[in-house]
Order: C-alpha cells, then structure tokens, then sequence
C-alpha cells in the first residue's frame, strides 16, 4: 500500500528543549495507525509538528507524496489534512451547527451549500449530533464534545485525519463509541488516522499498525496485533 504520510527524521522541541529527535513512520492510506507511549514521550509533540503547530527543526513530512513543512494550514486543509487537537478545541459559545460549518471555512469552493451537504454526512455519521444540533458547546457531554470535534474536522472531508487523545477523559463505553466511530470511517470512506492515544488497549484494538515513542524516539513499530501480543514492549513502555 502507498504511504500518505511519510515522516523522516523528524526533529522538533519547544525553544532549547528538544523533545523529538529522530523520528520516522509511514501512514498507509485506507488505514489507522496508533501512535503510543508514556505521558511525556513526544507523541503530542509528535502531532504538533506534523500539523504546523509547533516548527520542526529537522527532518521532512509527505503528505500524499509532497513535503508539507511550513505549509500554511488552510493549504493543508485544501489538499485533505486535518488535525484535532487534545480536547478537541470545541469553541463553548457557538452551537454544535456552528461548530460544523467553522469546519467547512477552508474548504475548497467553499459554497454554503458543498458545507451544508458534508454537515448533513456528518449528521448521518454522528445521529447524536443531529440531536443535538442546537446545543452550544458547553452544554454538552465529553463524548458529544469529543464527537464534535471529529465531525467538524470530517466536514472538510480529509483524506488524513490526525488525533490527539480523542479518549481522553471519556468513560469506557463513549471511548468505545468513539474508536468504532473511527473504524467506521476507515472501512466505509477510506478514511487514513494517525491516532495518539494513552488508551493502549483501545487503540490497538481498531489501529491496523502502531508506532511506540519514548523519549522522543520510535522504539517499535509494526502490526497492532504483533504490538498488543508483545509483553516486553508492553511492559517496557506501555505500561500493562
Ligand atoms: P502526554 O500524553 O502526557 O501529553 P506526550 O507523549 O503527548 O505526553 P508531549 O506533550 O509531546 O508528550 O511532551 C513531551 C515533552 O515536551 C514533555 O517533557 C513536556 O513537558 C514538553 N512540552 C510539551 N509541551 C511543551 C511546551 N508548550 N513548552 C515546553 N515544553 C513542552
């Protein structure tokens, strides 16, 4: 399979604090791969760097075969790459509809209507969403929140779909909601996900392939299964 997303060498930290230091995974497209590790092991700064939020000082980034560092983000989205950040970045004032159509601001011939038309796929995929559609941001769960996020993001229909931690703080049963959610959109729209999650178990359990980060490194990589089933790596620095 062709990767989408190839990173090489990657370096990047936060002034004098380098954080990653050699970096280098592929994204297959059509697929989920989990990025993993400890609290502090780089894999938000990880996601930072390849969305622009934080300037690599080392390496390179293609996205569908073009080298993506420095390239302004609304480029990004035009040419199908979205990230949710930690938390999601929900905006609390605005309802869960207009939370969707901010989603569609970037989009190529960005008319009214091709958002409406992906603000209604979104309502197809997240029915709770269209429940919802009048609620404002801080009127809703951390699952509906969590949910919003991944909705906006789809209604610039991407082709690569990056994902800081979306189990965070959700109980078991959202968590689960959510990654089948995911999985779903992998199988039925071809969806590739780059996936950051402390949630092992969950991840895996959905990623076709992951990739295991300490202290700024990729210590393994390779097939979920062959990761879940590895106990030393488990062990080593997963943490179960
Ligand atoms: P967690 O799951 O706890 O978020 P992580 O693997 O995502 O962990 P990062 O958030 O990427 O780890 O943090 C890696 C290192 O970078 C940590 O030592 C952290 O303290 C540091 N760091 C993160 N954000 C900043 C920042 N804005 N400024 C300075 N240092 C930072």
């Amino acid at each position: 399979m062709t990767a989408l997303l190839e990173v090489n060498g990657l370096q990047a930290g936060y002034g004098r604090l380098q954080v990653l230091h050699d970096v280098s995974l592929d994204v297959a497209e059509g697929t989920i791969t989990a990025v993993l590790g400890a609290n502090g092991a780089g894999k938000s700064t990880l996601l930072k760097a390849l969305s622009g939020l934080v300037r690599p000082t080392g390496g390179t980034v293609t996205f569908d075969g073009e080298e993506i560092v420095g390239v302004p983000v609304e480029s990004l989205i035009h040419r199908g790459f979205a990230a949710v950040p930690e938390g999601g970045g929900v905006i609390q004032e605005l309802t869960v509809e207009e939370n969707l159509r901010l989603g569609g601001l970037w989009r190529k011939g960005s008319a009214a209507k091709e958002t409406a038309t992906a603000i209604d796929e979104v309502y197809d995929l997240f029915t709770r969403l269209k429940e919802r559609r009048t609620s404002h941001g801080h009127q809703l769960s951390g699952g509906e929140r969590q949910m919003l996020a991944l909705g906006r993001a789809m209604v610039a229909r991407p082709r690569l779909l990056l994902l800081d931690e979306p189990s965070l703080g959700l109980a078991p049963p959202i968590v689960s909601l959510i990654m089948g959610l995911l999985r779903n959109l992998r199988d039925q729209t071809g969806l590739t996900v780059l996936l950051v999650e402390q949630n092992v178990g969950s991840a895996l359990g959905i990623a076709d392939e992951g990739v295991v980060v300490s202290v700024g490194k990729v210590v393994a990589r390779g097939h979920a299964a062959d990761l879940q089933s590895d106990v030393k790596l488990r062990h080593a620095y997963l943490g179960f």
